[in-house]
């Protein structure tokens, strides 16, 4: 660029997919970086940055930093194609087949985005599902870093799926679920077949779902490196499988509470927010207020989870029958059915008024620090699950799909944190379970989850894994400026 803008920051360029817990994740990850006075451009669908302009304060949030500029693009699919349920994963041929091309020539036309301002890409930080962004990289030779937004327990056993293939682990074809699986390095013992993440629910190893994922998880070392949302202390074992493939690997999680203690570090004032594609209901933390401490649950399922009507009166009669007070976001979207049946049911709305409340979606990391949730039901979505052992609140884990079926398996056997209700539901389970984490084994889970929360905060605080690990990323995108 010559000696012209030679003391520009670093620009770094951000790609997540275009979902929202990956969007979330990659959002922290920018303001992280916007604090270390890095330029930052902002990759993100004209979907999901409709939804967050409208729903959030992401606009203002940002504005504070003269440096971060969001750039839109087509997710490939058309705007009233469902994004949640299991058609949530249509993004991913989406994004490679309309997405890639379109990302290619917008980086040309915009010639890398440089400006009088702005540096060319210093380096691109791309989501980890998204090889096109680095053959993008190395066709034109920018450094290349991928963020892989799950837990790192489902990236390895992800990694490690041609060895499951020829072990015979999948495809998953519904029988010897509770078979241990062998090629996991470092899971032997506990990760059992139905514990893989979702994907592997295949009948044929050519399935379109599990061939992307495979071929876009075994291409990750290729990039100079890699950042993970977790933190050492959590999945530590793990991590040191990984880094004998990619050695250059910053830890840096949990992200959310990461970045609120670089703000309070920094004296920056500022609410708690997720960036959320809905409008949060803020009612239900004046319903929270109301309630003793760790009598609520808080039930939640994510942004993409559906359940079918059936599977929503089994949660109901579980919740009301265990007698615990209930906390539960109904997502607008989240009810499968034929038309007109994607209703609340008015059984459940009337029924909640006793001991419940139910909103449409909720300031969630609020809710968890709110001193009345004493336990999560949750679908061990990774976001969800670090923000409940950051807050240091026992979860009861039905998790729906991808990686929440690991991470459940790692809250409650490995963590001890939980317990996974895996592949049921039924409301004599739900029920004895609620009871179980609220009330007749509360002393067993709280003291753990306790101690975690505590880890997870040193992990982000000055001096901590993740607090260092983020120092030593950002020196490092400042080292490839030439
Ligand atoms: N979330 C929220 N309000 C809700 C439900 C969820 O703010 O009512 C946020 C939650 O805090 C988390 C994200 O949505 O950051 C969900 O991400 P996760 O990885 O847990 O699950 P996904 O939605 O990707 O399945």
């Amino acid at each position: 660029m010559g000696s012209q803008g030679a003391n520009l920051p670093p620009h770094v360029l951000i790609f997540p997919l275009p979902i929202q817990g990956h969007v979330n994740s990659m959002l922290r990850l920018a303001e992280l970086l916007c604090l270390a006075d890095l330029d930052i451009t902002f990759i993100v669908s004209e979907f999901s940055h409709n939804r967050l302009l409208k729903h959030t304060s992401v606009a203002s949030r940002f504005g504070r930093y003269p440096g971060f500029r969001f750039q839109s693009i087509s997710d490939g699919l058309p705007d009233d194609h469902p994004r949640a349920g299991e058609r949530v994963m249509d993004i991913m041929p989406a994004i490679k087949n309309v997405t890639g091309p379109l990302f290619k020539q917008m980086m040309i036309e915009k010639n890398c985005f440089v400006s009088p301002t702005r540096r060319p890409i210093t380096c691109i930080i791309a989501d980890g599902v998204l090889s096109f962004a680095g053959d993008f990289a190395e066709e034109k030779g920018i450094p290349l870093i991928y963020f892989r937004t799950v837990s790192a327990c489902s990236f390895w056993a992800c990694f490690c799926m041609p060895e499951l293939i020829e072990a015979g682990d999948i495809p998953l074809k519904g029988e010897g679920m509770d078979l241990f699986v062998k090629s996991v390095p470092g899971m032997e013992g506990f990760l059992r077949r139905r514990d893989l993440p979702g994907f592997c629910r295949v009948h044929d190893i050519n399935e379109p779902k599990l061939q992307i994922l495979k071929s876009e998880t075994r291409q990750t070392p290729r990039a100079q490196a890699a950042i993970l949302n977790t933190f050492e202390d959590l999945e530590g074992p793990i991590l040191s499988q990984i880094r004998k493939y990619m050695p250059r690997l910053y830890t840096i999680g949990p992200s959310h509470s990461h970045l609120t203690a670089r703000l309070e570090a920094e004296n920056i004032k500022t609410s708690i927010s997720s960036g959320s594609f809905w409008e949060e209901d803020r009612s239900c933390v004046a319903w929270l207020d109301s309630q003793p401490p760790k009598s609520v649950i808080y039930v939640s399922f994510g942004s993409i989870t559906v359940v079918t009507k059936d599977q929503l009166l089994e949660f109901w009669y579980g919740l009301v029958n265990s007698g615990q007070r209930f906390l539960w976001v109904m997502r607008p979207d989240s009810i499968m059915g034929k038309d007109g049946e994607s209703q609340i049911p008015v059984e459940l709305q009337e029924g909640t008024k006793a001991r419940g409340y139910m909103v449409g979606w909720a300031p969630q990391e609020e809710v968890l620090n709110h001193s009345a949730i004493g336990g999560f039901l949750t679908h061990s979505g990774w976001n969800s699950t670090l923000e409940s052992i950051v807050t240091g609140v026992p979860m009861i884990c039905w998790p729906y799909f991808a990686d929440q079926m690991i991470n459940s398996r790692f809250v409650s056997e490995v963590w001890k944190i939980g317990l996974d209700m895996k592949d049921t539901c039924d409301r004599v389970i739900i029920e004895k379970m609620v009871r179980d984490l609220m009330d007749v084994r509360k002393d067993e889970f709280l003291p753990r989850a306790d101690d975690m929360a505590k880890l997870a905060r040193k992990a982000v605080n000055e001096g901590g894994s993740s607090y260092c690990n983020l120092d030593g990323l950002v020196e490092y995108i400042k080292s490839m400026v030439v």
